[in-house]
């Protein structure tokens, strides 16, 4: 009996092995290329017991492939290591390679980084894409930013409306970030951060030119902080030219991103309102029998909720002009267009995007009639 027990209880292994080995999860994040581009979910900006978080690095790889995210970063605090008497780590890169090597067979992107921490007015600010972390540890701000610099590393601001380092709860762009960001430092910044939008942050990304950056910041369990309670994680898209880390980074540095938390997304223009046309199919379109009334029904592919007005000049019949698709949901529209058309522009303002401060954008979709 034990001879035969033997190789199904290593069979069942292997099998339940194989299993776990899938990383499959209910929460997977889907968002559409855009023309040109592909789109990159990223997370560059979480925590383990490398620092103050509360997981081993391979969780967050777990996490992020039950999410079905392309990239993450590891991004330890340098200067803040409450764990370290417990996990002695002399090499400051433990984490990253910790992750990367969970990662080794899975198609998930591992970028290098860390978070430079200050109190006010310097505060704190990631690292991706450095090459040792070892070599961002100064005494001065200055010289860890210098040393970043040096690794071609892409740098944004963290959280920078938090109201521990800020009280009002608004970003103060100080002398040192505004040094920073003249000498090339300084490249990007965090609009959203854990539940926290700050359209002040995303002023200061479009006055001064800054990547828009949404993270997780992690420490926890991305099930306990977030989907539990029925919020995908923040990330950013990133549109680069193809899933490496080189393309992602040139991207990141060309500002080719859109920041997202559930039904609301951040971004300029130029990507906002492609992502948005993409999302949103046109399932079908005709007229119905005997009627100037068009019905449409639109499908939403993305994972976010989006909330649109109507722009056209022509009503809805049955439907308020703002109206919700829902994630993976369709609506139907019933466009009162007065006289038959081979086609209509639906033309919608889409309530839950911002390219600016209180900015919405308008997409436009070509309708040809059935
Ligand atoms: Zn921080
Ligand atoms: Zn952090």
């Amino acid at each position: 009996m034990k001879n035969l027990l033997l190789p199904i209880s290593f069979l069942l292994f292997s099998w339940l092995h194989a299993q776990e080995h899938s990383h499959g999860g209910a929460t997977a994040l889907t968002y559409p290329d855009i023309e040109g581009y592909i789109t990159l979910k990223t997370d560059l900006h979480m925590h383990s017991v490398f620092s103050d978080g509360n997981v081993w690095p391979t969780i967050r790889v777990m996490e992020a492939l039950r999410e079905d995210l392309d990239a993450i970063s590891l991004t330890e605090h340098l200067e803040y290591q409450p764990h370290k008497d417990d996990i002695p780590h002399p090499d400051r890169n433990r984490a990253y390679r910790l992750a990367l090597e969970e990662a080794r067979e899975h198609d998930l992107l591992i970028v290098p980084g860390s978070e430079i921490t200050r109190s006010e007015p310097i505060g704190h600010s990631n690292a991706v894409f450095i090459t040792d972390a070892n070599h961002l540890l100064h005494d001065s701000p200055e010289d860890a930013f210098r040393a970043a610099k040096e690794q071609a590393a892409f740098v944004f601001w963290n959280h920078p409306a938090w109201y521990e380092q800020s009280p009002t709860g608004n970003p103060i762009l100080s002398d040192f970030q505004k040094e920073r960001i003249k000498n090339g430092e300084l490249h990007g910044i965090e609009v959203i951060n854990t539940h926290d939008y700050a359209e002040e942050s995303l002023a200061l990304a479009l006055e001064n030119d800054l990547t828009i950056m949404g993270t997780s910041d992690v420490h926890g369990l991305i099930d306990w902080d977030y989907t539990e309670k029925g919020n995908h994680r923040p990330v950013t898209l990133v549109f680069a030219k193809e899933k490496s880390l080189e393309s992602l980074r040139e991207a990141l540095f060309d500002g080719r991103t859109v920041a997202v938390f559930n039904e609301l997304l951040v971004g300029k223009s130029d990507f906002l309102e492609p992502l948005l046309r993409a999302s949103i199919e046109v399932v079908t379109a005709s007229y119905i029998e005997d009627t100037q009334v068009l019905e449409v029904v639109l499908k939403n592919n993305c994972s976010s909720d989006l909330l649109f007005e109507n722009q056209m000049q022509y009503t809805f019949y049955t439907k308020a002009p703002i109206f919700e698709i829902g994630a993976g949901e369709t609506s139907t529209l019933r466009i009162k267009t007065l006289e038959r058309l081979s086609s209509v522009d639906l033309r919608l303002k889409a309530l839950g995007a911002y390219t600016a401060p209180k900015q919405h954008p308008v997409v436009s979709w070509k309708i040809r009639v059935e």
